[in-house]
């Protein structure tokens, strides 16, 4: 048994102590950290927060040969066993690494667990004794002797395992609810005192039960109470609320997520015209990121990328494959809020028009198709910079629209949905890897013809999908709102008294970008008059005419000639979707079995 001894009572260094004890090491025992945490597809290098290794054997230090930026070679002799010491910083309060303060824990194994090359498939046991007084420990893993408030022996069946149960530790809230038999518990940390835990357990739990009944089958549909099971015996969420961030990250068996503290219910909360609690914008993102994590649990922890059967720590796992994977998972997140009556159908069609406005506002949706945005996802997609929408597209937001548009495609020739080939596609798979000849095969088989020519045009071209004519067919109406003078001008802006007016994007051939405006211009006055929000340069342009633009780019003053596109040109505004008021008898009928109603 491969044995992680984590001691976590020294919180204001944020530094965990490791000791790991190797049975039997090989005579050349290779230990190295992951270079990257599944399911952020960004080489990290968590090894620059590890320090301090040693190792010894029957009480004799073992020499220890640094291999890479992440592998140590330890020389035994003869099967006694190995113990390695080390140090982690961690203060980090992402999903995606570890933290450590007097308040809470955090651990993703990845970041804490050096892997012992050659022993992956050994079982792996995690010791969490050493903690500061009063701290509780939650997750998924198995617990094997633990005292009540969850401190003691934890096991995996290997490593990949070991590292898929993310850990946290602390003085927080603790929910349970069950959803078809299973049990779930749901963890929040950081929550203020008027948080409402009974309402996020209630919604959470419609979200899970809605999610096992779409890809096992609800009682009410017959399905045998067996195939009723969802693939794991117990779940949990571990919630962390901060001021500011919005985030999750998926395991087999739990998820961690972080959102702003004001975005939680709240006790009190004003009731709508049904009665029911009102729920903020914030409390909708936040709900549509617990069903976008718990999709996953199906949705690349089991179905996934070919390439991801056999994960590699060290370097970059390459797929094409995340527009199906985060795309579709992304465009299920929202369904089921409309499905589980969270939200309704108006409510839905607005947070599908933001997507679609944000995809169209993207120039970088003509560079890029989604396949190549999931490639290159590890130098791309995770570092985003000002040139970010002039050169890539989301293969989360653009490949929701290609799930809709497949959904809407299917639908309005009537042999099945998206649905149907989201489950073709779990049972074909035994809830495995696939690849992309997978989803076109199930795509064929659910809708009774080839998709290979919409999969070459939305999957792996750079033209506009064909949205507005399908979402027509189904009785919704597409409208474009007049253009912000920022869309006009092809510039995003961010306003402040402290920083001015300060572009952070200067859009692939707009108007700014004719002027010579860079990101990181501060926007000083325009036409001979000093401006303190952008908007207020919309009087002092007239369309079609050169006016002077004073900058400020590194305390230099620059003065530019801008020329205001007449609004009839240029980019359109954002996109507004309504249920038509009297949509044709055979949209009627789509929209119903689309959005119900
Ligand atoms: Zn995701």
């Amino acid at each position: 048994m491969i044995t992680y001894r984590i001691d976590a009572r020294d919180p204001n260094t944020h530094t965990f102590q490791v000791t790991l004890t190797i049975p039997a090491p090989a005579a050349e025992q290779r230990l190295s950290l992951p270079a990257w945490v599944p399911g952020s597809y960004l080489v990290r290098e968590f090894a620059r927060h590890l320090s301090g290794l040693e190792a010894s054997q029957g009480g004799r230090a073992v020499a220890l040969t640094q291999l890479d930026k992440a592998t140590w070679l330890a020389r035994c002799s003869g099967r006694a066993a190995l113990t390695v010491h080390y140090r982690v910083y961690a203060f980090d309060t992402s999903v995606r690494t570890a933290y450590l303060d007097a308040q809470r824990g955090f651990i993703n194994g990845t970041s804490l667990c050096l892997r012992v090359e050659g022993r992956e498939a050994d079982p792996h046991r995690l010791e969490l004794r050493a903690l500061p007084a009063g701290w509780q420990v939650a997750t998924a893993m198995r617990a094997v002797q633990v005292d009540a408030a969850g401190r003691g022996r934890y096991e995996a069946a290997g490593y990949d395992e070991l590292v898929d149960h993310p850990i946290e530790l602390g003085r927080f809230w603790r929910g349970q609810f069950e959803a078809h038999g299973v049990s779930h518990e749901y963890i929040v940390a950081g929550a203020l005192p008027d948080f409402d835990g009974a309402r996020l357990l209630a919604d959470a739990k419609r979200i899970c039960e809605a999610q096992i009944g779409f890809w096992h089958g609800t009682p009410s549909r017959g399905a045998a109470a067996a195939s009723r099971k969802p693939p794991f015996g117990r779940y949990v969420f571990l919630h962390n609320l901060i001021e500011d961030g919005h985030g999750g990250l998926e395991h087999r068996a739990s998820t961690a997520l972080i959102s702003p503290r004001r975005d939680m219910p709240a006790t009190g909360a004003r009731a709508d015209r049904h009665g029911k609690p009102e729920a903020s914008e914030g409390y909708v993102n936040l709900l549509g990121l617990i069903s976008h994590e718990y999709f996953h649990t199906w949705n690349v922890k089991r179905l996934r990328p070919a390439e991801f059967a056999q994960l590699d720590y060290t370097r970059e796992n390459y797929t094409e494959l995340l527009w199906f994977f985060e795309g579709f998972t992304s465009y299920y997140d929202d369904a089921f809020l409309l499905r589980t009556g969270l939200i309704d159908a108006g409510r839905y069609l607005r947070l599908i028009a933001r997507t679609v406005s944000g995809v169209l506002a993207m120039p970088g949706r003509k560079v890029q198709s989604v396949a190549q945005a999931s490639f290159d996802s590890w130098v791309k997609y995770y570092r985003s910079d000002e040139n970010t929408p002039n050169a890539t597209i989301s293969y989360y937001t653009k490949g929701s629209l290609v799930a809709l548009a497949f959904d809407l495609s299917l639908r309005s020739e009537g042999k099945g949905t998206l649905d149907d080939v989201m489950r073709l596609l779990w049972a074909r798979s035994g809830g495995g890897p696939i690849s992309e000849a997978d989803i076109a095969a199930a795509l064929q088989q659910v809708g009774g013809r080839s998709f290979a020519k919409e999969l070459v045009a939305w999957v792996h071209g750079t033209d506009d999908l064909p949205l507005q004519p399908l979402l027509e067919r189904a009785g919704v109406e597409w409208s474009v709102d007049a253009a912000t003078l920022a869309q006009r001008l092809g510039v995003r802006v961010g306003e402040s008294a402290l920083t001015g007016i300060k572009v952070s994007h200067v859009l692939r051939g707009g108007a700014a970008e004719r002027a010579g405006l860079a990101a990181g211009d501060e926007l000083l006055a325009v036409a001979g008059w000093r401006v303190r929000r952008l908007d207020d340069a919309l009087r002092l342009l007239q369309p079609g005419m050169p006016a002077p633009l004073l900058v400020n780019r590194d305390q230099r003053v620059l003065t530019l000639n801008i020329v205001l596109p007449p609004a009839a040109h240029g980019a359109d505004g954002a996109v507004t979707l309504r249920a038509a008021a009297t949509p044709a008898k055979p949209a009627l009928a789509l929209r119903k079995a689309w959005l119900g109603g």
